[in-house]
């Protein structure tokens, strides 16, 4: 955490920005270990160049926030009081040439931006996205380990997803089930809403369950993840109900194989473009390719979409650290769709997959 702040502050002194104030939920928890959602409340975290940083938070939360670890300055404020002073007499104290401040531009809101400007009249916004994005990228072995765990939970929610399919059970029946039983592990919550689809509704990407009842013949596609001590999983896997015909198993057999040459195509200095190629050129000679209608993948930690981002366009390279996931599919409209996706660590050496659920083509019977 010490770390990730000073690498802040050496950023801040090469780009002559006098600080950086951070707002959002996820770059407040990579910096300072406090995970919080404050909803229409204020939290910000002040990084500057030579000075001590702060944390600003409603006053209920200041317990919350110095048990995570946060053992520097710690302001809150009350229900009844402007966390803007707070904000304004905090950077005072450090600092009183003020220039040019980073702020999260694509998360900061627009009201939030004219406070700031009224602040500071004549200051100059510069985006600290990208110093951030470029930071979270490598997982340190920390983070590994609990991206792992989290994989492991994802792994156990699919199971019992296969295991909760019956003929007449409805998806968010099946939904239930799954967030039951992670709930009894001790998982809070889901990284983003369990997806449970059947029969024709696997040919949406991102469909939405319902009281849509199982039907034999039908293929179910399970999407979900967790959030596990701050960090998220994502899995993907297709399994078919009682029998499957010709054309879903070619689909089937199709993205498994796409999915299994992209991961074993990953390792250090590859570019990441080309993994994308590899799974889309199999998909497309298998007469599938408009049907594969997303990029590859995404990178995954404090955020379930972060970096990189897997598509054909990307030529940045692999690296050790880097945590992802390969997720093609195939989306045939009124026929029905399959994806498989795993998250995959990329090591010293090669690629290491941190979900491990079964994928051989399975009939639940
Ligand atoms: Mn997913
Ligand atoms: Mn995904």
């Amino acid at each position: 955490m010490k770390n990730r702040l000073e690498q802040l502050s050496q950023w801040l002194k090469h780009e002559n920005i006098d600080f950086a104030l951070i707002t959002s939920t996820e770059n407040i928890f990579y910096l300072s270990k406090y995970y919080s959602n404050p909803h229409e409340r204020i939290i910000a975290l002040g990084v500057f160049q030579n000075d001590e940083p702060f944390l600003i938070c409603p006053k209920m939360e200041m317990a919350d926030a110095k048990s995570a670890g946060w053992d520097f300055e710690l302001l809150g404020y009350s229900d009844i009081e402007n966390p803007w002073e707070f904000i304004r007499n905090a950077i005072a104290k450090r600092t009183t040439t003020i220039n040019t401040i980073a702020i999260e531009k694509e998360q900061l809101s627009i009201e939030r931006g004219e406070m700031l400007q009224k602040l500071y009249p004549n200051i100059a916004f510069r985006s600290i996205e990208a110093i951030l994005n470029q930071l979270r990228l490598i997982k340190d072995e920390a983070e590994i380990s609990i991206l792992k765990e989290a994989a492991r939970l994802a792994d156990f929610g699919v199971e019992i997803g296969t295991q909760a399919i019956k003929e007449g059970k409805s998806e968010l029946e099946i939904v239930a089930t799954i967030e039951f039983e992670l709930k009894k592990k001790g998982v809070r919550d889901m990284s983003f809403a369990t997806m449970v689809l059947t029969g024709s509704k696997t040919a949406s990407p991102h469909g939405t369950p319902s009281v849509d009842e199982v039907q034999k013949g039908d293929l179910v596609l399970f999407d979900l993840g967790v959030i596990f001590e701050g960090y998220c999983s994502d899995i993907t896997r297709t399994v078919a109900f009682d029998h499957i015909n010709e054309e879903q198993k070619t689909i089937y057999e199709t993205v498994l194989k796409a999915q299994k040459s992209a991961i074993r195509a990953c390792k250090p200095g590859i570019e990441i473009g080309s993994i994308d190629k590899t799974a889309r050129d199999i998909i497309a000679e298998a007469g599938y390719g408009d049907y594969f209608t997303h990029r590859i993948g995404h990178g995954l930690g404090i955020g379930i979409h972060e970096f990189p981002s897997m598509n054909a366009t990307n030529t940045d390279t692999l690296q050790p650290g880097m945590v992802f996931t390969i997720e093609p599919g195939i989306y045939v409209p009124t026929t029905g769709g399959v994806r498989i996706e795993d998250d995959l660590l990329i090591t010293e050496s090669g690629v290491e997959s941190l979900t491990k659920f079964p994928k051989e083509l399975m009939i639940i019977k």
